[in-house]
């Protein structure tokens, strides 16, 4: 699929930001990092779906060490903690004792899904738990723990393609767009 000049996404305009041939390099070298830093650990991917879905799918390509894959999917709830905000994980078929795990998630914006789900992991006894995530949105993050494998970290845009969407839509290009300033 062809980059487009301009891409309408359910009603809102968008423009080329980053293409697929900048991801996919970058998707090879947290691969070949993650295989250097889990040799002989056994480690369990669990991508957090939808959005990651694409990124899961050319980062786990790139993974040439024995391990686990296991979407996971979260269901987000407002909760009466001061966070507001309680995420859940749901469709865990694994047990997690133990393990090595690596949650591949396609953005961190505030980063307050992530704080959610690092606290609800910790009950599952995991032997260590890391994250990659494509995208980090440094000027929002309002949360405080560490992103170990992050692929681009970008301005405080919104954006849609490989996997992201608006409305639902929008997931399916290979090149990332952002939201058009005009
Ligand atoms: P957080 O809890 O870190 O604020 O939110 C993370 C979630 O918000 C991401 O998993 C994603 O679903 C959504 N999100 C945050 N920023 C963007 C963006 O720029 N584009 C899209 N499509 N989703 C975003």
């Amino acid at each position: 699929m062809e980059t487009q000049l301009k891409l309408n996404v359910a009603g809102l305009d968008f423009v080329p930001y980053i293409p697929y041939s900048q991801i996919a390099r970058r998707v090879e070298e947290l691969g070949t990092e993650l295989n250097h830093d889990y040799e002989g650990l056994s480690p369990i991917f669990l991508p957090i779906l939808n959005g990651s879905f694409m990124f899961a799918a050319d980062l786990i390509k790139e993974i040439c060490i024995p391990c686990q894959v296991s979407f996971v999917k979260i269901a987000s709830y407002e909760g009466t903690q001061s966070s507001g905000k309680v995420s859940q994980l749901i469709g865990l078929q694994q047990d997690l004792e133990g393990r090595h795990i690596i949650l591949v998630e396609d953005i961190v914006d505030t980063g307050l899904t992530m704080a959610s789900l690092l606290k609800e992991l910790e009950n599952f006894r995991p032997a260590s738990v890391k994250i990659a995530t494509l995208f980090v949105k440094p000027e929002s993050l309002k949360e405080e723990f560490e992103i170990h494998y992050r692929g681009f970290d970008i301005p405080n845009k919104f954006i849609v393609g490989y996997g992201l969407d608006y409305e639902g839509f929008g997931r399916n290009y290979r090149d990332v767009y952002c939201l058009s300033p005009d």
